[in-house]
């Protein structure tokens, strides 16, 4: 019997893209929507609705149904300082599952290439800045989100595994942090600039203060969503190396965690006050990675300003209230 492999044209590219329904997924697929259509690509976009990743059976049933000639992978359990610092077993366990049917089910049904996703909150802690691709493992993370870091470090360990043990190309991508429109604004769970987004959004509404967590002055470089989503479909279609590449805006554009308020602040154009909590934790001080590698391959890539991409979140949270994740 023919299975969808062999019906399928040599030329055609079945993409599955997992945790679709994300920051970064939801950004993939409006910036799909929004390219001239290539016929030989055909997308499908995933949640955990299509299958708990963790189960191994759900994942090698997802890839016996979809068949996928290449995979975007993004699901994860994803979460900002504060859950990182309350879960680090969950974030280890779940990622570490999850990671490993990927790649395994990929492998067992001859995927051409899987792009999964790292982060650079994964590097040392201890290091010198900036840092770049070939400093991943170079020592212990940092202790609040150990956990995560490491399920996310074993990613790169297996996918040079694949590639050594039956010549796979599963390879990954760094970004730093994230942010957008759909993100997670729910203040437990979620990162910086989402929840920073809602509690001005509360703060004005409610004419009480807002309250920034911890002293403002760790730094952080911002990718906005449909940049990032933009680099991943580049990955997927062009970037062939096995090695990490990182996805970042440039060193000048780092920006203190009070900078950000700042920016957020005169997005919804919020006039009460503005509190520092320094009783929260600062988390990393910064995690200043370059992006030397991406400018050799993209020189002209365009970053969207952060300002930009700030009010366009804030216009999406304030439009999207009743249904964002919060
Ligand atoms: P997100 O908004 O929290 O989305 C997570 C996605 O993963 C959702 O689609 C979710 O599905 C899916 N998912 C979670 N657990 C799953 C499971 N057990 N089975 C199946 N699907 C599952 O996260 P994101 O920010 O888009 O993150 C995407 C990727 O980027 C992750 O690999 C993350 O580590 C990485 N990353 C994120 C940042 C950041 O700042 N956000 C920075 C660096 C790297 P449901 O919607 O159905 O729950
Ligand atoms: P990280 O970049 O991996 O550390 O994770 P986050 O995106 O959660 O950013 C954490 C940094 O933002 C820390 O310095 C926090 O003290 C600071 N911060 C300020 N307000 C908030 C908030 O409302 N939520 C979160 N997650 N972090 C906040």
């Amino acid at each position: 019997m023919a299975s969808n492999n062999d019906k399928r044209s040599k030329t055609e590219k079945v993409i599955m893209v997992t945790g679709a329904s994300g920051l970064v997924g939801r950004a993939i697929q409006a910036v799909v929507a929004e390219e001239t259509s290539r016929p030989e690509e055909k997308f499908i976009f995933l949640s955990s609705k299509d299958a708990d990743l963790v189960s191994e059976e759900e994942t090698r049933l997802l890839f016996e149904k979809h068949r996928p000639t290449h995979v975007i992978h993004l699901a994860a359990r994803v979460g900002g300082l504060f859950a990182n610092m309350k879960y680090n077993l969950d974030f280890f366990t779940d990622n570490l599952k999850i990671n490993t049917n990927i790649l395994n089910n990929a492998f067992k049904f001859d995927v051409e290439k899987v792009v999964s996703c790292l982060s650079t909150c994964i590097f040392p802690d201890k290091t010198t800045f900036p840092v770049d691709e070939t400093m991943i493992h170079n020592g212990p993370p940092h202790p609040s989100n150990f956990g995560y870091a490491y399920a996310k470090r074993m990613l790169d360990v297996m996918n040079r595994c694949y590639k050594d043990q039956h010549n796979c190309k599963f390879t990954s991508v760094v970004p730093t942090n994230v942010y957008g429109p759909w993100d997670n604004f729910n203040l437990e769970e979620g990162h910086v600039i989402p929840g920073l987004v809602h509690k001005v959004f509360t703060a004005k509404r409610d004419g009480t203060p807002f309250y920034i967590w911890g002293t403002g002055s760790p730094l952080r470089q911002f990718i906005f969503s449909r940049d990032l989503a933009k680099l991943f479909l580049w990955a997927i279609r062009e970037y062939e190396e096995v090695d990490p590449i990182i996805f970042s805006v440039g060193e000048e554009d780092e920006i203190t965690i009070k900078e950000a308020a700042d920016l957020i602040v005169e997005a919804f154009d919020f006039k009460g006050p503005v509190i520092l909590d320094t009783s929260k934790s600062d988390g990393q001080r910064k995690k200043t990675a370059e992006n030397t590698k991406l400018r050799k391959y993209l020189p002209d890539f365009k970053f969207t300003p952060i300002k930009e991409g700030i009010k366009e979140t804030v216009d999406w949270f304030v439009e999207n209230y009743d249904i964002a994740r919060k």
